[in-house]
């Protein structure tokens, strides 16, 4: 049993089952034991690499969206660049990069990161200089001035519960203990009108991420009071039913009761509850293989090609593990939310 297990073990004996967000939250949160506080799990030595640990050019696009983005709005000055999760820092080094040369947006530009990792806020201090601002919550966002904001891979580490239709009545999916070890069981039936919306037939199971929503709702209200935009790019579908829950280690899946607290934890992102929770924003949406290849990162990969004919291999592969349908292209999607009114952003057809 990891020392993770052991806590949440002693937690049920004391006070009877937890919901999954409880187990998420604990697994991936706990400051002595969680995943995310105790080491960086990010590239080759750890468990899973990003779209912006693959190449640099997945930066490069999500910085020209915010600038071309940032230069429709009007070129507000000043603004609050903002990052959720920021993991390495690398995917916001190579916005900074991409948008060096856009007259006017470092100058108008605080950058604001909302990391709850003291490691990873050491790293992201390494990559990024004293500059930015760290966060805890989205709550101490400054809410004078117009956000824009990005987030890769964040929403899918926040906590999910999970529901399981029983005829006109839901069972919500709890871990007790068996013989001293975590184990699933199911709630009592009981209603739950929220849940009837999604259409699920007996028997189906339904995530809800209220964490995910509470976030999207709050950065809404300031956008839509101070404008910006919110680009959110993750894996999961519009409108997805069944049990998306699942543990990553050393970059292989395994059980997620497996080694709570030493492996990453996900749930695929229901983009549909995101894009309403944040109602007062318009929604465009795209899988990310068509957005980045809309926005040119082929002829990205061609001109570095051509500029380090040595790396046009690396380049190429690189392209590939970001674009195409069956690596990072179609499971991947980007979720763009901006004032209404705003017109189409660039990247979605
Ligand atoms: N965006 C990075 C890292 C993704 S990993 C990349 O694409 O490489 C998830 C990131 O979210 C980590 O930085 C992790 O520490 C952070 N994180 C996870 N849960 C969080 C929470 N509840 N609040 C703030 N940050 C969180």
């Amino acid at each position: 049993m990891t020392p993770l297990a052991r806590a949440l073990a002693e937690e049920i004996r004391l006070s009877g089952p937890i919901d999954v967000a409880r187990f998420m939250a604990r697994a991936l949160n706990d400051p002595e034991h969680g995943y995310y506080p105790t080491r960086d799990p990010l590239g080759a030595a750890g468990d899973f690499t990003t779209a912006p640990e693959i190449s640099q050019m997945f930066g490069e696009m999500v910085g020209l969206w915010l600038a071309t983005v940032w230069e429709g709005a009007g070129r507000p000055s000043p603004f609050a660049l903002v990052e959720l999760g920021p993991g390495r820092g690398t995917l916001m080094a190579d916005i900074l990069r991409a948008t060096a040369r856009v007259p006017g947006f470092h100058h108008g530009a605080g950058l604001h990161l909302v990391e709850t990792s003291p490691t990873l806020r050491r790293a992201q201090a390494a990559r990024l200089g004293p500059t930015p601002t760290w966060h805890e919550t989205i709550e101490t966002l400054p809410s004078d001035r117009p956000l824009f904001v990005v987030a890769n891979e964040f929403f899918d580490a926040l906590p999910i519960r999970q529901f399981v239709r029983d005829g006109q009545h839901w069972r919500e999916r709890r871990l007790g203990l068996s013989d001293g070890a975590l184990s699933w069981g199911l709630g009592p039936a009981e209603p739950n009108p929220e849940l009837d919306r999604r259409g699920a037939p007996d028997g189906a199971l339904v995530e809800i991420g209220r964490a995910a929503q509470l976030i999207a709702a709050g950065l809404a209200t300031t956008v839509a009071g101070t404008g910006g935009a919110i680009l959110i790019l993750d894996y999961g579908a519009w409108d997805g039913t069944g049990d998306t829950l699942q543990a990553v280690r050393a970059h292989a899946p395994e059980p997620v009761l497996a080694h709570p607290g030493d492996a990453d934890l996900t749930a695929h992102v229901g983009f549909r509850w995101l894009a309403e929770a944040a109602e007062p924003l318009a929604a465009q949406f795209a899988p990310q293989g068509a957005f980045l290849t809309a926005l040119g990162i082929g002829e990205r990969a061609a001109a570095l090609a051509r500029h380090t004919p040595s790396e046009a291999t690396a380049l190429a592969h690189a392209l590939e593990r970001l674009t195409a349908p069956a690596e990072m292209g179609t499971l991947f999607k980007v979720l763009a939310l901006l004032p209404k009114g705003t017109p189409p952003a660039a990247g979605f057809a």
